[in-house]
């Protein structure tokens, strides 16, 4: 039952994590917030929470000493490809060493498609359209409090790496950090994995970023910070492309002889036209190297906390922020649709002797409920707006149930949005003007368009009501929110735009 015996992560040294290493050390740790984008990304939360933001921070006292918050991302994470969900392959032993020891919620739901409105909706608990924070130009409005903030506000210190340009503190994920360190993400513009830093590699994620984030993350947690500390690290590594190292690389394919690789994946004509089957088997063997590659480097972060005696006290959160699609519907990458190959994610939870071993909850959740969960288990009351709800009465046996559905959507250009029950789904768009309806049950893959079915009528109405509450719910929270203002925006700099266009999210 020990997480900390094993040590399966990859052995990488390769110059470019080298070299930013050396960068690390001489900015020294001095405690000082910095960024690439050379803004200062660090709010005084006290002060927002003190000023009226919506909803009151209030701290229980006389309390036990809390826990710490260990908040995991990893990106493009279809629920799919994690063993602890069923996936054959063995791609997450960490991961599933984490659900054994803890609580596997085995289906939850992406609030969106890509990473920029899911990861925001986990920091806020809030749907994409509420938190407004939906494209590259949105910042999160000051009104709103996140997590962070909630846990600054509570005594917590607060510590953030991530290696994902679209989640920089600028967007906002940055408050209520005393630290938000968000310059990994120059990495993959930088140098490419072969450590040619002399160029800016002008496509795609080519870089790997896991190590530098682990080593980031235990560097903060060597310095003795004070606790409780809620930290939160994101990994990058499986997105697009699919590059992984060796061993990574054959881990689950050794016997390819065809040509296909993992690069150009969001490329036309690649991104519309399907490979063989050969050829995406290998496709897929790669994107799992990927997976199997950033669990290592997960393993040895938890090994560290484990080494430092933090890991028994701290309540682990690990979640994908959404999947990827092979062709399932057509094309290749996420950010265009919300099937369950983009939205269907792990969610995994792990607090020794407080959170039962072994536990699968298989109600239908959402990614905004990671934040009031948090909430509820280490007793700090928010009275400001979620729309998530905490898992622990579901976790602790009290209920089968909590609600029947959860809502996703996407508006990056494209529109969409889904409503997602145990059992069916409603999706509209992209476009706005085509409906869909799924039996999830016997049409897992969402294959077969039953929206028109007589058969599928009352089923059909029936969501078709739960749908109009949520968007009415989703349209009121947000104009209270917003109080008649537009979404905050900022402008991207030239190479952020840049790192955005490579990654396939700007035109
Ligand atoms: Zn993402």
């Amino acid at each position: 039952v020990n997480i900390i015996a094993r040590r399966n992560a990859p052995q990488n040294h390769g110059l470019v994590v080298r070299w930013f290493f050396v960068i690390v050390v001489l900015w020294g740790w001095s405690g000082l917030a910095h960024a690439t984008s050379g803004e200062a990304h660090v709010p005084d939360p006290c002060d927002r929470a003190a000023t009226g933001a919506e909803g009151g921070i209030r701290e229980n006292t006389g309390q036990r000493k809390r826990p710490n918050v260990l908040l995991i991302g990893i990106e493009t994470l279809r629920a799919d490809h994690v063993g602890c969900l069923g996936y054959k392959k063995d791609t997450t032993p960490t991961f599933d060493q984490l659900a054994k020891e803890g609580v596997l919620c085995t289906r939850t739901m992406s609030t969106s498609g890509w990473t920029l409105p899911s990861v925001m909706s986990v920091m806020t608990s809030l749907y994409p359209s509420v938190h407004r924070v939906q494209t590259y130009q949105n910042r999160l409005s000051g009104e709103i409090n996140t997590l962070a903030e909630i846990l600054k506000a509570a005594g917590y210190a607060t510590f953030g790496v991530i290696s994902n340009p679209t989640i920089e503190g600028q967007y906002g994920f940055s408050q209520g950090f005393d630290l938000y360190d968000d310059f990994t993400v120059s990495l993959d513009f930088g140098m490419d994995v072969f450590g040619n830093n002399d160029k800016i590699i002008g496509d795609r994620h080519l870089s790997r970023s896991s190590e530098l984030v682990t080593t980031t993350a235990v560097k903060w947690l060597q310095r003795k910070p004070a606790e409780p500390f809620f930290m939160f690290t994101f990994y990058f590594d499986p997105h697009y492309d699919y590059i992984p190292p060796a061993p990574f690389d054959t881990m689950f394919d050794p016997n390819y002889e065809g040509h296909i690789d993992g690069r150009g994946i969001n490329d036309e004509p690649r991104r519309s036209t399907r490979p063989s089957d050969r050829d995406l088997q290998h496709l897929l063997a790669l994107y799992d190297g990927e997976i199997r590659y950033t669990d290592g480097y997960v393993a040895q972060l938890l090994e560290t906390m484990a080494q430092l005696g933090l890991l028994e006290n701290t309540l682990v959160v690990l979640f994908g922020d959404h999947g990827d699609e092979f062709y399932e519907h057509g094309k290749t990458s996420h950010a265009r649709t919300l099937y369950n190959e983009i939205v269907h994610v792990p969610l995994i939870l792990r607090w020794p002797g407080r959170l039962p071993a072994g536990k699968r909850i298989e109600a239908v959740a959402s990614l905004v409920d990671i934040a009031p969960t948090v909430l509820d288990y280490i007793t700090v009351s928010y009275e400001g707006p979620m729309q998530g709800i905490s898992l622990r009465p579901l976790i602790e046996g009290q209920m089968e149930r909590s609600r029947d559905t959860v809502w996703a959507e996407l508006s990056n250009g494209l529109h969409a949005q889904a409503l997602i029950g145990g059992a069916r789904k409603l999706l509209r768009g992209p476009g706005n003007d085509a409906w869909e309806f799924y039996d999830l049950q016997n049409d897992p893959g969402e294959h077969t368009n039953l929206y028109d079915q007589p058969s599928a009528a009352e089923a059909r109405a029936a969501l078709m009501a739960e749908w109009e509450r949520w968007a009415q719910d989703n349209q009121q929270l947000s104009d209270r929110l917003a109080k008649g203002k537009e979404a905050e925006t900022i402008e991207p700099s030239e190479q952020q735009l840049q790192q955005l266009k490579a990654l396939g999210y700007v035109q």
